[in-house]
């Protein structure tokens, strides 16, 4: 079975979560852990205003995805697709999304290998507009294929959303060894049941320095101040913060130790993927699958970052609609 560890990088708010990212970076470097890091393209052109040479550096060595131009200020993606018809939201997705694409490029000397909806906001516009910009996979997906993990959907390749570890729990040893043991565990049934493939999302470095996240006290259900008036999240006691990243190591051990999986980064997975067939999905099969999709896309309606009153009919409709594009891994075939 593969792995693909992920790690969002997000805060475009406190500078000192910029240390927080290469610290990461280098703790995952250290214990031989490739990961794909998902970077906001703000953050991204920070990193380089304020002359993170090094932080950038550091990322590099790992693989780097996108995680949108501004994640919370809104209108974020769930916000900005809503009203829209599919071709419109297309349109809408390119004009706020290319410029974070190209930060992407720009600051780190790669195309994003992959697309991870922020904060649980998507619409399936946002895949064909990132098709169009050569992005070629989304990880953190809602969609689904029978027998479950990659699949294809809407012409990219597509990562479900699986396992991981609270970055929240991090600074307590206690928590934190529960939490991974049950990672662990979790990841032996999966390679058992003969799973392709599954991710351990291992946190957000701005997480793991701070008691909240970064857009809490600026961004939530809609709130949206001017970045003069941007609030830093309260930041964790250096003893908890130490604590935080000694356990985090302990997780990347883990994770590297795992017996009978390979890691791959997400880049990794598109060319593994690239080498595989796919088959269309059976419409009837595809049928049974869309309450627990649409389930998971009304679920985005709950989280801080949109607006609680947000009408998801639209993003809805128009994912059911594109069903008929989700095609399935055939294992062990070569295209
Ligand atoms: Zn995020």
């Amino acid at each position: 079975m593969y792995i693909s560890v992920l790690m969002d990088v997000e805060d475009l708010v406190d500078p000192e979560a910029d240390d927080l990212a290469g610290i990461c970076a280098d703790i995952l470097w250290e214990e031989g852990l490739p990961a794909t890091f998902c970077v906001v393209g703000e953050k991204a052109r920070l990193l380089k205003a304020r002359g993170r040479a090094g932080v950038i550096a550091k990322m590099a060595r790992h693989d780097i995805g996108y995680h949108t131009n501004f994640h919370s200020v809104h209108p974020t993606i769930s916000e900005y697709l809503a009203p829209l018809s599919f071709e419109e939201g297309v349109q809408e997705a390119l004009r706020q999304e290319q410029d974070g694409i190209r930060a992407i490029e720009e600051v780190f000397g790669m195309a994003p290998s992959c697309f991870g909806g922020p904060g649980n906001t998507w619409g399936p516009a946002v895949c064909e507009a990132l098709r169009q910009c050569s992005v070629p996979s989304f990880v953190y997906a809602h969609t689904e294929a029978p027998g479950g993990g990659p699949h294809r959907f809407c012409g990219l390749h597509a990562f479900p959303n699986g396992r991981g570890l609270s970055d929240g729990l991090y600074q307590d040893s206690l928590a934190a060894a529960e939490q991974l043991d049950e990672l662990k565990a979790g990841i032996a049934a999966d390679a058992a049941k003969g799973l392709f493939w599954q991710q351990a999302f291992i946190g957000h470095p701005t997480r793991i320095l701070h008691e909240h996240f970064w857009d809490d006290p600026n961004f939530v259900r809609g709130a949206n101040p001017p970045r003069s008036e941007w609030k830093v999240a309260a930041r964790k006691s250096d003893a908890d913060l130490e604590t935080a990243l000694i356990n985090f190591r302990k997780a990347a051990r883990a994770i590297h130790e795992l017996p009978g999986v390979e890691i791959k980064t997400i880049r990794e997975m598109n060319s593994i993927l690239n080498a595989q067939a796919f088959a269309p999905a059976p419409p009837e099969a595809m049928a049974k699958l869309w309450p627990t999709i649409e389930a998971r896309l009304l679920a985005m309606a709950g989280w801080p970052i949109v607006p609680e009153d947000i009408d998801l009919s639209g993003i809805c409709a128009q994912t059911h609609q594109l069903l008929s594009s989700t095609c399935v891994l055939q294992k062990g075939s070569v295209a």
